[in-house]
C-alpha cells in the first residue's frame, strides 16, 4: 500500500479499520483536556471499560456471600482461574490444559526454573540474551547461585554484533551448538523489551532441545502481541505478565505455560501448594501432594480473585477479537507509523534512527527510536503535548501503536507533534 503522511489518508485507514470500534471500549488519560495518544501499551495497557464490572461483581459477591462465594458466586472463586484456560490458550497457541494464571511474572519464572533448571556438573549452562530485562537477569543469576554455580561461567549471553542493534538467530544457534552438552537451559525474552525484536521461537526451541536442553520463554512483550504456537513449537515452558499488551491492570497476575509432555512426569520437582493439588480432592486436606495433570499443577496458593477479575474481562475481549485480526492491524499500523517517522525524519534532517528490525517477521507492535542529540527535552515536549511515550536510557523512545485502541490518525497527529518538538527543542 502507498502511504501518505496526511490527515485525510490516516482517516481513510481508520474508516476501513474493522477494529476501530474497540477504541471506544478503553479509557484514555487526558492531558490539558485532550485525549492522549497512547504509545505505552507495551508497558501498561489501557483499562477496558468492562473491567470495572468484573471487579464490582467480585466485590458484591464478597459482600453478599462472604465465604460462600467460593462456591456460590456467579463465577465461583474456587475455580475462577479455570475460566482463563480456553481463551488464553488461543492467545498463546496452547492446549487449554497447558496454560494457567497465577502469581506474577518473575515469580513464575522462578517457579518454572525450579522444575526446568536442575544443573549438574556436566550440564549446567544457561543461554540467554545480552541486556535482557533486568528482572530476568537478576532472576537467572540468583537461580544459578542458589544451585552453587558461578554465574560468570554458567550464564552465556548472546551478544549483538558490533554496530548492530539486534541479535541474529544464526548467532543464537551457533552458540547453542558451541555450548552443546553443557547446555541445561535456554531462556530468552520472546520479544526484546528494548528494541522490539521478535525472536524465532520455533527454530531456537528446536535447536536448544536438540542439544539436550530445556527451552523456556519470557513472553512479557509477546503475549497478546505476536502469533504464538507454544504447543506446536514444543516450547517446554513460558510465562508472561498480563498488564502490558493484555490490558489486565497494574502489576496483575501472570500467565504460565507448561507443555503437555511434562504434565505426567512426576520426576520433575516443583514447589507445591494446595492449589496445585488434585482439584476433586483439594478440600479433603490430605497429607500427600497429588498434582493436577496440567499447568494448574504448578499453582501454589488460592488465587487473588479481585485481580483476576479485570484480567478475565480483558481475556474475553481478546477472545472476541482474536489474535489474527489484532496482528493484521498491528502490522499495518506499525508500518504506517514507520512511514510517518521516516517522512518526518526527512523533513527535520535525520535526527533519529529506528533500531527495531525493519523486517516485519522480526518485529511486532513496537518501534524503538534512537534520538541523536538532546533526546530528553524532546521526550518532555511530547509528554506535555499529549503523547505518552516512554524513555529508556541512554536515548531511546519506545512507541507501541497497540492495535486494540490506537488509531491511524493518532500516528499522523503524533508525526506533526514530533516535528514541532524537534524544531522547538
Ligand atoms: C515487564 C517485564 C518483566 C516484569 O516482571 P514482573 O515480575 O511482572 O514485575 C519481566 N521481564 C520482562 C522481559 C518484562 O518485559
Amino acid at each position: 500500500m502507498e502511504f501518505q503522511n496526511t490527515r485525510e489518508f490516516a482517516q481513510q485507514l481508520d474508516a476501513q479499520d474493522k477494529l476501530a470500534k474497540y477504541r471506544e471500549e478503553f479509557l484514555f488519560p487526558h492531558i490539558k483536556g485532550k485525549q492522549v495518544i497512547y504509545f505505552t501499551g507495551n508497558s501498561l495497557g489501557l483499562q477496558p471499560k468492562q473491567s470495572k464490572a468484573y471487579v464490582d461483581e467480585v466485590m458484591e459477591d464478597w459482600a453478599k456471600l462472604a465465604v460462600e462465594g467460593h462456591f456460590y458466586a456467579d463465577r465461583p472463586w474456587w475455580d475462577y482461574h479455570e475460566r482463563f484456560a480456553e481463551p488464553l490458550s488461543k492467545v498463546v497457541g496452547a492446549l487449554p490444559t497447558e496454560v494457567t494464571v497465577m502469581n506474577t511474572l518473575t515469580v513464575n519464572l522462578h517457579l518454572l526454573m525450579v522444575t526446568f533448571y536442575r544443573p549438574t556438573d556436566k550440564k549446567y549452562k544457561i543461554i540467554c540474551e545480552e541486556k535482557a530485562f533486568p528482572s530476568d537477569q537478576y532472576m537467572i543469576k540468583s537461580q544459578v547461585q542458589f544451585h552453587g554455580y558461578n554465574p560468570d561461567d554458567t550464564i552465556i549471553e548472546i551478544k549483538r554484533r558490533p554496530g548492530e542493534h539486534n541479535i541474529r538467530t544464526e548467532d543464537v544457534l551457533d552458540k547453542i551448538k558451541q555450548v552443546g552438552d553443557e547446555l541445561a537451559l535456554v531462556l530468552i525474552g520472546g520479544v526484546n523489551y528494548y528494541t522490539g525484536q521478535v525472536f524465532d521461537i520455533k527454530t531456537i526451541t528446536q535447536a536448544g532441545q536438540e542439544a539436550g536442553a530445556y527451552v523456556g520463554w519470557d513472553l512479557a512483550h509477546a503475549a497478546g502481541n505476536i502469533h504464538l504456537e507454544l504447543h506446536d513449537w514444543n516450547v517446554d515452558f513460558a510465562a508472561w505478565c498480563s498488564y502490558k499488551y493484555m490490558n489486565s491492570g497494574p502489576g496483575n497476575a501472570s500467565g504460565a505455560f507448561v507443555h503437555e509432555t511434562h504434565h505426567n512426569d512426576m520426576d520433575l520437582p516443583r514447589f507445591a501448594g494446595w492449589w496445585g493439588h488434585n482439584k476433586e480432592r483439594r478440600f479433603l486436606m490430605e497429607p500427600n501432594f497429588d498434582p493436577v495433570r496440567g499447568a494448574d499443577g504448578w499453582q501454589v496458593s488460592n488465587l487473588p480473585i479481585l485481580s483476576l477479575a479485570p484480567y478475565l474481562a480483558s481475556v474475553c475481549m481478546f477472545d472476541e477479537v482474536g489474535m489474527p485480526a489484532l496482528i493484521e492491524k498491528r502490522d499495518l499500523i506499525t508500518s504506517y507509523l514507520e512511514f510517518v517517522l521516516q517522512e518526518i525524519d526527512k523533513e527535520v534532517d535525520s535526527t533519529f534512527e529506528i533500531i527495531t528490525p525493519t523486517n516485519p517477521e522480526e518485529r511486532a507492535c513496537q518501534l524503538s527510536v534512537f534520538l541523536h542529540g538532546e533526546g530528553r527535552a524532546l521526550f518532555d515536549y511530547l509528554m506535555e503535548n499529549g503523547v505518552i511515550v516512554d524513555w529508556r536510557e541512554p536515548n531511546v523512545i519506545r512507541l507501541a501503536p497497540v492495535p486494540f485502541y490506537c488509531s491511524y490518525e493518532d500516528m499522523y497527529e503524533f508525526g506533526q507533534i514530533l516535528k514541532k518538538g524537534i524544531l522547538a527543542t
